[in-house]
């Protein structure tokens, strides 16, 4: 077209492009879904709009707030189109050629390697997958700040926009303009885009239409001749006129019935939102599907777990909050300085927002799901709703059911039970359960680890989350008391994890603190001389050997009123011995000549210590001083 501006597409986008069109990816069908999903974020970002501003929605068929597809055989063209916000010229340049969202290189490498399209939603680019069935795509918008544009491309690594003046006028809105493949066929049957509504978008919050071909029955009248191929009109019905007068059976025309080709506008989905029904009514399926659709996760995976429930009181609210089965490649990406809450905000009913990082804690932003409040306000601006003081009462009911949610997991898991009484539950439900607890720690343990840091108040029932590995006592040494051999004393059974519950269970008699150890790895810390003494009489001690734990460790300072010591800082208490202080009194000309010989600057005191066993000495840290782990991390972290 003569008035058309050419540009070329970002790099990254090309690229992108080119594998999607070639790509011999089997499940084309994603395409519609994310169309339809852009649908209906524009539709909740006009929607928001409008409650400050009535205006914005205009009049007539533009208050509409709905999604029509239509599809043209002839024309080898569908087209899904939408009255939401709509783009301006500046828009289109912006958001269909470019990609903002961090990660997108490492998907697009991704991609290339394996091929797999599914998780495409996920990284900002859902947008190009119409190119698995289309050749070319004509991207017709109305903003209203602007006029009609039509932006263009048949994905050769450029696209045009041009003004639209041939194209009827949209109003407001979006029409995304497939001019499908022809391998692509199958998507210009009305059956199959029905059934790739009802599957994948279920749980859009907006009417969605196909215009939809009917047949129906008409009655004509019956010529002689039979051909009545050129009058199909039902016009001036002669089954009217015969209504009045069916007396004289001679003067009645006969009339005959024909198929006849009708369209009309057939709604696909069901809007009622998941979150407003009854937890009791709601299947495991559905919750399934309809994390998915929150997720844009198609795979097969399922969320780890999810809480349904009706906030009462002051504040009045529902949500839904979902584990997913893994952590997005970016969780810890600037974790202080992201905006990356999962929680959608509505207020009655209404998208309010997905940026709200007001709802909850950074640690708990691996959580996905919605809240629905019916206390805040509607029509006033995000940054005001920001400040409302209700929020603070919905986030902290939301910790909490985050956090009992958690645990549910964990109680659940038939690996995390230590109670050898309890009956071998073998249905399948508890198959499901089983091992779910280790596969969350592995993806968020972090998290929790980050929340013992940030929230004091929810410390202990974060702590009872934790789980780490520890250097324990089997229960075969106890038996065969080769408690002093290295070889008894195992790590309990390989691999597996311990909660601090379960450590006090072992606690033996007259113990008074948790002991643990922080080093880089097990088996680095299993020869440390610090646990000579701790093995020979059968402590078990924590293994902490992330990072993390070191600076964990600096806010956890009892669990259960037992206090946390660290074996390799001064203070260890192993139970009294009969010959400690003699041998205190007989040391003492040794321990002030060594004290001196290292002198001020380089230890803060020589003692003798019943710690250990076959090592003549060992270096201590001081109660509130870096451990020797903790020097390591600082000092890799300046570097
Ligand atoms: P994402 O939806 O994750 O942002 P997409 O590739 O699906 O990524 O879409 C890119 C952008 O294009 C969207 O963020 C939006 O700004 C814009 N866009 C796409 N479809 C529409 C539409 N129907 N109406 C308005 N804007 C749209
Ligand atoms: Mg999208």
């Amino acid at each position: 077209r003569s008035n058309a501006e050419k540009f070329e597409f970002q790099a990254e986008v090309s690229r992108l492009m080119d594998i999607i069109i070639n790509s011999l990816y089997s499940n084309k069908d994603i395409f519609l879904r994310e169309l339809i999903s852009n649908a209906s974020d524009a539709l909740d970002k006009i929607r928001f709009l409008s409650l400050t501003d009535k205006e914005v929605l205009g009049e007539g068929d533009n208050t509409k707030l709905d999604i029509q597809i239509k599809l043209d055989k002839e024309k080898k063209t569908l087209s899904i189109r939408d009255r939401g916000i709509g783009m301006t010229k500046e828009d289109l340049i912006r958001n269909l050629g470019t990609i903002a969202k961090s990660g997108t290189s490492a998907f697009v490498e991704k991609m290339q390697t394996s091929g797999d399209l599914n998780l495409i939603g996920q990284f900002g680019v859902g947008f190009y997958s119409v190119y698995l069935v289309a050749d070319y795509v004509e991207v017709i918008s109305k903003h209203n700040d602007d006029k009609q544009y039509v932006w263009e491309s048949k994905a050769d690594g450029a696209f045009a926009i041009s003004e639209d003046t041939w194209n009827e006028p949209l109003g407001r809105g979006t029409e995304i303009r497939l001019h499908l493949k022809e391998e692509a066929g199958e998507y210009l049957e009305e059956s199959k885009l029905k059934e790739l509504v009802k599957r994948y978008s279920e749980f859009i919050n907006f009417p969605i239409y196909i215009w939809a071909s009917k047949e129906v029955d008409v009655e004509v009248p019956a010529d002689e001749d039979d051909s009545s191929d050129e009058d199909d009109s039902a016009e001036g019905s002669p089954k009217e006129e015969s209504e009045d007068d069916d007396v004289d059976d001679e003067k009645k025309p006969k009339t005959k019935t024909v198929k006849e080709t009708t369209y009309e506008w057939e709604l696909l989905n069901d809007v009622k939102a998941i979150w407003l029904r009854n937890p009791k009514e709601v299947t495991d399926e559905e919750y399934t599907k309809f994390y998915r659709a929150l997720a844009k996760d198609f795979s097969d995976e399922k969320p780890l777990s999810w809480s349904h429930f009706t906030a009462e009181g002051d504040v009045e609210f529902k949500a839904v909050l979902f584990v997913p089965p893994k952590a997005p490649h970016d969780l810890y990406e600037s974790y202080y300085n992201a905006n990356k809450s999962n929680l959608k905000l509505y207020v009655r009913r209404v998208f309010i927002s997905d940026e709200f990082n007001e709802l909850l804690p950074k640690y708990l932003n691996f959580l996905l799901g919605l809240v629905d409040s019916d206390t805040l306000p509607l029509n006033v601006s995000r940054e005001m709703l920001q400040q409302h003081s209700s929020l603070k009462t919905i986030k902290k009911k939301l910790i909490r059911k985050a956090l009992d949610m958690i645990r549910r997991i964990a109680d659940e898991d038939p690996d995390e039970s230590t109670d050898k009484e309890k009956k071998e539950d073998t249905s399948s439900d508890v198959d499901e359960k089983k091992g779910q607890y280790a596969k969350f720690w592995n993806e968020f343990g972090k998290s929790i680890k980050l929340g013992i840091i940030e929230d004091a108040t929810n410390r202990n029932r974060l702590a009872k989350l934790l789980r780490f590995e520890s250097r324990a006592i089997s229960p075969l040494s106890l038996v065969n008391n080769l408690a002093d051999t290295w070889n008894s004393y195992s790590t309990k059974s390989e691999g597996k994890l311990t909660s601090l519950d379960q450590y006090i269970s072992r606690m033996k008699a007259g113990q008074k603190d948790i002991f643990y150890i922080t080093g880089t790895n097990k088996e680095q810390l299993e020869k440390s001389p610090f646990l000579e003494r701790l093995k020979k009489k059968n402590f078990e001690v924590i293994f902490f050997t992330d990072p993390v734990d070191e600076y964990l460790m600096q806010y956890l300072m009892d669990y259960e009123d037992k206090k946390f010591q660290n074996v390799s800082k001064e203070g260890l208490k192993l139970g009294k011995d009969a010959q400690d202080k003699e041998l205190k009194e007989s040391f003492k000309d040794l321990t002030k000549w060594w004290k001196n010989a290292l002198s001020k600057d380089n230890v803060d005191d020589v003692k003798i210590s019943n710690r250990l066993d076959n090592t003549p000495c060992v270096v201590v840290t001081s109660k509130f001083g870096w451990s020797a782990n903790m020097e390591r991390i600082m000092q890799s972290q300046t570097l």
